[in-house]
């Protein structure tokens, strides 16, 4: 099982690890160590021919689960489809999902976990240049 590491925190962020991506195991949350507060990463690693142990459904939050490795099958109710790496999936709340590993490498994913319509202003309608020294 792999762990979260938290490297390094200020004020105004945190940076946290879960290592190597093309060695991590498990299962890990990452809201605790780097104190997220609009939505919940996780990192989930599944070996070939395995699956999440549970059907859920979330009454909030929609979940967007992102492949980096590996290549599968995704559950969402009665319809199950292909993934593999680069795939992205949105999942809305009041729905049944799961993903199983079909690959002999495993299926490697990040899943985004955000209160469902409350994304407003993204990108540059959010977002403004600024003047900061540059120090790299
Ligand atoms: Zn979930």
């Amino acid at each position: 099982m792999s762990e979260v590491k938290l490297l390094n925190k200020g004020e105004k962020f945190a940076h946290a690890s879960v290592g190597a991506i093309n060695a991590f195991e498990g299962k890990q949350f990452l809201k605790d160590a780097t104190g997220a507060t609009s939505c919940e990463i996780s990192f989930g690693s599944l070996p070939c021919g395995t699956a999440v142990p549970f059907f859920h459904c979330h009454k909030n939050n929609e979940e967007n689960y992102i492949i980096l490795s590996g290549s599968g099958k995704f559950q969402i109710d009665n319809e199950v489809f292909d993934i593999a790496e680069g795939s992205v999936i949105r999942v809305a709340t009041g729905c049944s999902r799961n993903l199983k590993c079909t690959s002999e490498a495993p299926l490697t994913y990040i899943c985004i976990q955000a209160r469902e319509n409350s994304l407003g202003e993204f990108t540059m309608t959010d977002a403004e240049i600024t003047e900061s020294e540059n120090l790299m």
